[in-house]
């Protein structure tokens, strides 16, 4: 029996939240591949503690991680689309995130004075902003200071450095 670390194959949950723009066909189809790969799993692991493991027989071996294995592959890249499909948001994100920054340096200049705490109405008062850029993923932003310089964050984003 080859040597098998069983937890480094368990792989991580999904979480399937605030679905936003993903399909229901995708949400199912992720929903179900997670399935599968639980089910086949339990029954590796059941496979395995029943097997007689003193025998070496590679095309058996072969053979019981056959299903377990495909089921991770589908796994993983329902995974990956799952990943494309955040990096959209966060792209997104910094994009308004931009716009803010621009509506701000306007809004000091205009004032005469330096916006320290993001104040959306007074950026639309001053007519920086016609409307107030929202997250796609509804996080909040905020105008954080490091070594001395002003940065916009979001508080399910990040911050952005350029
Ligand atoms: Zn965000």
């Amino acid at each position: 029996m080859p040597e098998f670390d069983l937890d480094a194959h368990r792989g991580r949950p999904v979480t399937i939240d605030d679905e936003g723009e993903r399909t229901l066909f995708e949400q199912l189809r992720i929903q179900e591949v997670h399935q599968q790969y639980q089910t086949s799993y339990l029954d590796l692991v059941q496979k395995i503690s029943q097997g007689d493991t003193t025998k070496i027989n590679i095309q058996k071996d072969r053979e019981l991680f056959k299903t377990y294995n495909r089921a991770r592959t589908d796994y993983q890249e329902s995974l990956n689309k799952v990943e494309e499909y955040e990096k959209d948001f966060r792209v997104k994100c910094f994009a308004r995130m931009r716009s803010l920054i621009l509506a701000v340096l306007f809004f000091d200049r205009k004032s005469n004075t330096r916006m320290t705490k993001f104040n959306a109405e007074k950026l639309i008062e001053i007519g920086a902003l016609q409307e107030i850029p929202e997250c796609p993923r509804g996080g909040n932003y905020s105008i954080i200071y490091k070594d001395g310089r002003r940065l916009f964050h979001c508080s399910i984003h990040g911050t952005l450095r350029n």
